[in-house]
């Protein structure tokens, strides 16, 4: 059985926004959506400023709440590769998964009425391939993998780094992992 993962070093990030554009093509995103997302913040005031680019999409998280407040059992977490997935002709679109994601990871499909959210690329991953934003991700940045195999790449990043994840209090267990992040919060 594998966990897949991402890991974000975001010293790496130059804030191209390949990513968000390759999501978008390969997972045909509705115009005013978003899957994955490149947030620039600054904190502090001239000439002491701080900035942070980070990376944002679904933490296929290991106590997802999006699947807890489903009540028709469409978000799940696949056993096989834990990834929070969604059956959509399950999908009744009553929103309640996207009130409890703490993350603001998904939203409804407008032409079709669905809740909808990153899936790690989940039809690439199944074909031996990495997910869109990661091969595309220019300064390599975003990394993906199994942190089941201790040889994986993910799995060396976090052996070395101090890594951290986003809203650790929320308890949801996020399965993204964040190496050098700058700003708290
Ligand atoms: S980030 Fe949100 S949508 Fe993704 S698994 Fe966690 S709670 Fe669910
Ligand atoms: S919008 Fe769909 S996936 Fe979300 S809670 Fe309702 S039925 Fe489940």
């Amino acid at each position: 059985m594998s966990k897949y993962v991402m890991v974000i070093d975001q010293r790496r990030c130059i804030g191209c926004m390949a990513c968000i554009v390759a999501c978008k093509a390969e997972n045909d995103v509705p115009e005013e959506h978003f899957r994955t997302r490149v947030i620039q913040e600054v904190e502090g005031q001239f000439p002491k400023l701080r900035m942070e680019l980070r990376s944002e999409l679904c933490n296929h998280c290991d106590n997802p709440p999006c699947v807890y407040n489903c009540p028709t059992g469409a978000s799940y977490k696949d056993k096989e590769t834990g990834m929070v997935l969604l059956k959509k002709n399950r999908c009744v679109g009553c929103k309640a998964c996207i009130a409890s994601c703490p993350y603001d990871a998904r939203y409804i499909d407008p032409r079709h009425g669905y809740a909808d959210k990153c899936t790690f690329c989940s039809h690439r991953v199944a074909k031996g391939k990495e997910p869109a934003c990661v091969q595309t991700c220019i300064g390599r940045s975003r990394i993906f993998g199994d942190i089941e195999d201790p040889e994986s790449e993910v799995s060396v990043l976090l052996r070395e780094h101090h890594f951290e994840v986003l809203k650790p209090a929320a308890g949801t267990e996020p399965k993204v992992y964040y190496i050098n992040r700058i700003l708290k919060g």
